[in-house]
């Protein structure tokens, strides 16, 4: 063991001295598990090297002053912590490595509270995100956030990371739902913003740790909105001459005010993926679905189909609407894909209406010749008023040249993320910066950056949460 290892095991003995009920972990193949999140980029260098970085610890505390003891602990014998959900982030936010202590926060997942009169649930950080949908579904409500990845995240995780569900164009994302939080800050001391339906204190220090990927805070207890369970819910398909006449018909369902809560256009490739047997299975292909109450959902789905159809959509019916809801979740694993020689990654971006056409064709052409590229494509799946998402995806052909991967990889990533930045989009809608994205922030922040160090520095003046993700403090 390093001179650093051993000393940070010597002070986790002071530590759990501190915390009587703490719960540490230092075996090395647990320690190993929880020290990374599933980022493809670390995953082919830990192929390609046969090895991979791994905590000296984990810790998981029971409480939020528990999780406050840790961090006093941390700053005063300089320990720097990593917090951990469920490790299903996709950027390289947790990337724990020798001398450093995850602090593993699945030991608090209860539901505290649902209040049915003012619509709000509060509940642990720790929670995977089908327990808490699950529990609010029994008493006959939802949040609406439905991540690809509910089954693999928490509801702390999808604070910190800013996150999307599948149907945010109704019930918004994740910052429209949290109300009120307690936050523990570096130092120990706990924090809390409380659950108003609005307030105008100065400043909404929600947004400050929204999205701060463990750096400036931990999240100890969330207040979210919720709404009572959808009545009814009204699905249609439709396949498009092209994907503008689909861009075009999404822009003018948001600015007529409509909001299903799916609105998903797919391009040529994906929907010949996905929706072949769906018209001819060469048109790019839109989804919609609207839920709500039953006489509202009816006028929607009604008003939202004339739209389509005046952009030269083609109703396919209900029933692609349906196969997805039932298999929207089931992707593979990116040990598997690895595992049959491939490397593929998604890359979410979102730009306005006027920049959207431009940004996908630009992103498709500047990538074409890339050696081993297999397929990229794109979709849309979140929708404003103003514009909407592109989600990307490539997939290449690498076999075991784990070297060969990562140029492909940084190649698509460097293309698509440069190209949004040149055509004023933000270059992250959705799974945050972690460490994939962390040379852009400054890019696309400019002087913003230096508030956000300043930030950082006030909150973390040692630096110990998190590091290496976002900013950098001296
Ligand atoms: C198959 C798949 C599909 C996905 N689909 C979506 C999707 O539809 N929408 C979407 O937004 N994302 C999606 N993701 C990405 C990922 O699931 C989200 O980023 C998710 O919010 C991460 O939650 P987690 O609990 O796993 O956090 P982790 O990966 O464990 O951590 C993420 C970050 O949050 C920090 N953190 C965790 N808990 C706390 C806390 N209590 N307080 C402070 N910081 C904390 C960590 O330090 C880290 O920086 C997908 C991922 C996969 C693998």
């Amino acid at each position: 063991m390093s001179n650093q290892v051993n000393d940070v095991v010597a002070k986790l003995a002071t530590l759990a001295g501190e915390v009587s009920d703490l719960e540490v972990v230092t075996d090395t193949a647990m320690v190993a598990e929880l020290s990374h999140d599933i980022w493809m980029r670390a995953l082919l260098e830990r192929r390609r090297t046969g090895e991979g970085a791994v905590a000296t610890a984990v810790v998981r505390p029971g409480c939020a002053e528990e999780v406050a003891a840790v961090l006093a602990w941390a700053e005063r014998e300089n320990v720097p912590v990593v917090p951990f959900g469920l490790g299903s982030g996709v950027c390289g936010a947790v990337q724990a490595g020798p001398g450093q202590v995850v602090l593993d926060m699945g030991k608090m997942a209860r539901l505290i509270e649902v209040n049915k009169l003012s619509l709000t649930a509060t509940v642990q950080p720790g929670m995977r995100g089908t327990d808490f949908e699950q529990a609010l579904a029994e008493r006959g409500y939802t949040m609406g956030h439905w991540p690809q990845s509910i089954d693999l995240s928490t509801v702390g995780g999808w604070c910190a990371t800013r996150a999307s569900g599948q149907f945010s164009t109704l019930y918004g994302n994740i910052e429209e739902m949290l109300l009120g939080c307690e936050v523990a800050l570096a130092g120990g001391r706990l924090i809390r913003v409380p659950a108003v339906p609005r307030s105008s204190m100065g400043s909404d220090l929600r947004q400050v740790f929204l999205g701060s990927e463990g750096t400036l805070g931990v999240f100890t207890e969330l207040t979210f909105r919720i709404h009572p369970a959808a009545e009814n819910k009204l699905g249609g398909c439709y396949t498009l001459p092209t994907l503008v006449d689909g861009f075009e018909a999404l822009r003018l369902i948001m600015r007529a005010g409509w909001r299903p809560a799916v609105t998903r256009l797919y391009d040529a490739t994906e929907a010949g993926r996905n929706f072949a047997h769906v018209g001819d299975g060469d048109r790019p292909v839109l989804l919609l679905l609207s839920e709500g109450d039953a006489a509202r959902v009816e006028t929607e789905a009604r008003e939202t189909a004339k739209i389509v159809e005046s952009c030269g959509g083609i109703s396919q019916g209900p029933e692609p609407v349906e196969s997805w809801l039932d298999h929207r979740n089931e992707v593979p694993t990116f040990e598997s894909l690895v595992d049959q020689g491939l490397v593929a990654d998604t890359i979410e971006v979102a730009i306005a209406w006027d920049g959207i056409t431009d940004l996908f064709e630009q992103v498709i052409e500047r990538s074409k010749g890339t050696e081993g590229l297999i397929a990229l494509s794109g979709h849309v799946s979140h929708c404003y008023t103003q514009g909407a998402n592109i989600y990307f995806t490539f997939v290449g052909a690498i076999g075991d040249d784990y070297a060969a991967a990562i140029e492909l990889y940084d190649r698509i990533w460097e293309t698509t993320l440069t190209t949004t930045h040149e055509l004023g989009g933000t270059v992250a809608h959705h799974h945050g910066i972690g460490r994939v994205r962390k040379p852009w922030l400054a890019r696309e922040m400019g002087e913003a950056t230096e508030v956000l160090r300043a930030i950082k520095k006030a909150l973390d003046p040692r630096g110990i949460l998190n590091p290496g993700v976002l900013v950098d403090v001296d």
